[in-house]
């Protein structure tokens, strides 16, 4: 096959890559139809022809209107330009309204007849993207009672922290034990055990109704709600709601001294993030709490 100026030309609008070549002041040389047809159906006022359009004007132009991806890609092809780094690669998220998308771009120093180019090329990079948003959503949630396991929670609790610091709000973290679960598994079997975990774990879920709210497993029988920008009074009478709604599960624990249905204890903690203070602070607070509730005769909120 002779690869002639037309071959090359087709082979160039067979491939799925967005791609354009422009010279050192930005402006687009060549582009490629994957590339023109990509801005065709998402709206790009440019028409058909991109020939003569800067891409750079195009760059600075989204930034200014608040497109940090568009400025990142500005900064990153005029540094290949400027031979400050060989090659410039970034992943950014681009959602249409009707779908989530990913896409990575590529810049890379292209020599004709001795004269410097650039070659920029998009891909749509969003079937990997997914795949792994599903891993690390996977990695966050308890293989048995599907909510959020204890490494989600410590990232939630992070930024929460952080923006009801920012808000100066308070906020509110209950750590929730069950009593005498070691007495249920021992007379009913590690099954039905299992079996009331995850319907704690669903109850739990609906006292999380707000952004900022969070249920988690913390850990064997214990559970962790945050309720972010949420005041003491408030997160108590949750938690006793949540107490009672356990209570009306009437799972049976014959052999409890408390009673001979699942109960439940927790430990309630109020703090307004601040400079001085961390979130295991928070922890802290609770679990000393719990341990109270414990201590007390379980079957209680302790604040
Ligand atoms: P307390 O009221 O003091 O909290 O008593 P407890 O029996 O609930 O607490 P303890 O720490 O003595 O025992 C916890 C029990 O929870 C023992 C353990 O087998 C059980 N457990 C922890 N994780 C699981 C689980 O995933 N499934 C089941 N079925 N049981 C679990
Ligand atoms: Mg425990
Ligand atoms: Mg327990």
């Amino acid at each position: 096959m002779k690869i002639s100026y037309e071959a090359l030309s087709l082979i160039l609008d067979s491939i799925t890559e967005h791609i354009v070549v422009v010279n050192e002041t930005g402006e687009i040389q060549y582009a490629n139809k994957s590339w023109s047809k990509f801005g065709d159906n998402n709206a790009c006022n440019i028409g058909a022809d991109w020939i003569g359009v800067n891409y750079l004007d195009e760059c600075d132009k989204a930034a200014a209107m608040g497109d940090e991806f568009g400025q990142k890609a500005g900064n990153g092809i005029r540094n290949v330009i400027n031979k400050a780094q060989s090659l410039f690669y970034f992943e950014y998220p681009c959602h249409s309204p009707a779908e989530k998308r990913w896409f990575m771009m590529r810049v890379t120093p292209l020599q004709v007849a001795g004269k410097d180019y650039f070659v920029v090329s998009h891909q749509n990079i969003t079937e990997r993207k997914l795949a792994e948003e599903e891993v690390s959503n996977l990695a966050r949630i308890d293989g048995l009672t599907n909510i959020p396991n204890r490494r989600a929670f410590n990232e939630f609790l992070r930024s929460e922290w952080q923006r009801c610091f920012r808000l100066k709000k308070p906020m509110c973290l209950a750590l929730l034990d069950l009593d005498h679960f070691k007495l249920l598994n021992d007379t009913y079997g590690h099954q039905s055990g299992d079996e009331c975990l995850v319907r704690v774990g669903a109850l739990l879920k609906q006292f999380c109704n707000r952004p900022g709210d969070i249920s988690a497993r913390y850990g064997g029988e214990e559970f962790a709600l945050i309720w972010g920008d949420t005041w003491l009074v408030q997160a108590q009478q949750l938690a006793n709601k949540l107490l009672n709604k356990i209570a009306n599960l009437n799972i049976a624990n014959s052999q409890s001294p408390v009673e001979n249905y699942l109960t439940a204890s927790i430990g309630l903690a109020e703090m307004f993030p601040g400079n001085s203070s961390s979130e295991s602070e928070l922890i802290s607070q609770a679990d000393t709490m719990l341990y109270k509730a414990k201590d007390s005769g379980r079957n209680r909120v302790i604040c």
